[in-house]
Parts: C-alpha cells; structure tokens; sequence
C-alpha cells in the first residue's frame, strides 16, 4: 500500500448514505439505511490507495454502528468523530479539531486536509472556517443548493461517489 499525505473527513449523510433510506427504531436510532451506489466502493478504495479518511459525522454513535457494520465498512476509516461523543454539531469547529487530535494532525498540516460532504452549512461551511479544502458532494435534492453566505461556497463539487477518487489523487498530486 502506498502511503499518501492527503487527509480525508467524510461525511455520511447523503454523501455515502442515502438518508431517504434510513430507518429508526422507537428511540431515533438508525437501524439501517442503503448506500448511495458506488459509495462502498470508494470508501474502500481510498483506503486502499492509502490515503487516510476519517468520518466527521453528525448523529448518534450507534446509529452509524449499526448501519456501517450491515455494510461491511466500520472498520474501513481510520476513525470516526461523531456529534454524539464530541457534544457539538458541524460546523461546529471542535469536530474538525477533533479529527485533527484523533489522527495526530497539527496547524500545518491543515493544508492536506480535505473534507467531503453534502452540507454547505455544515460540511463546507465548517471546513472553509478552518481553512481546510472543501468538497461538495451535490447528489442530493435535500438541505442547501445556494451559497447563502460567503463561506458556504466549496472549493471543489461532485456529483456521485465514483468521482471521489479521481479528485482526491488530483489533489494528492497538488500536494
Ligand atoms: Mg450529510
């Protein structure tokens, strides 16, 4: 396995799992939910390419438990910051620093992480405050598709998960 300096923070909801798919149980834990297609795929594909991911998620710990596990992916990230245990939502900046801790990173080394998701409020938002490169996934017709505010405008749009890997050895390479 090569090993690549590019840092990814993904988010789950509607940028790996369909949330129109969910389904709860009686104390609003999620029981399982479909994948978007290609999304297993390129989640594991970015491991195998080396780079390291971590999921940056909002929503109760044993939720994403349940549903990753179903798909065979919990153990693919390198490690997962979640609202539940960080007691913060995004953009709420401790759950990037929070991924920044878990995985060792430091200030510098802001400039080769990325983060992935659906949410320009949260997702993008979050990760243009800290000065980290942001991805917006635009598959979903749900939340935000206007720049409302300045900082909710991403560096870089795609559309489906099987673009994921592609972007990222782009910016592995402008490292
Ligand atoms: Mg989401």
């Amino acid at each position: 396995m090569t090993s690549k300096g590019l840092v990814i923070f993904l988010d789950s909801g509607d940028t790996l799992v369909d949330e129109a798919s969910q389904e709860f149980d009686d104390r609003g834990i999620v029981t399982r939910a479909e994948l978007y297609p290609g999304a297993a795929e390129a989640l594991i594909a970015l491991h195998r390419e080396g780079f390291t991911v971590c999921m940056v998620v909002d929503g109760e710990a044993e939720s994403f438990k349940n549903v990753y596990t179903a798909h065979g992916l919990y153990d693919v990230p390198d490690g997962w910051v979640i609202s539940e245990i960080v007691g913060e939502q995004k953009p709420h900046k401790s759950m990037f620093l929070t991924a920044f801790e878990k995985l060792g990173l430091t200030e510098k080394d802001k400039r080769r992480v990325v983060m992935v998701g659906n949410n320009l409020k949260k997702d993008i938002a979050g990760a243009n405050r800290l000065g980290l490169t942001s991805v917006w996934m635009d598959w979903s017709p749900r939340y935000f598709h206007t720049y409302e505010e300045a900082d909710w405008e991403p560096d870089y749009i795609i559309r489906s998960p099987s673009e994921l890997l592609p972007l990222m050895l782009t910016l592995e390479e402008k490292l």
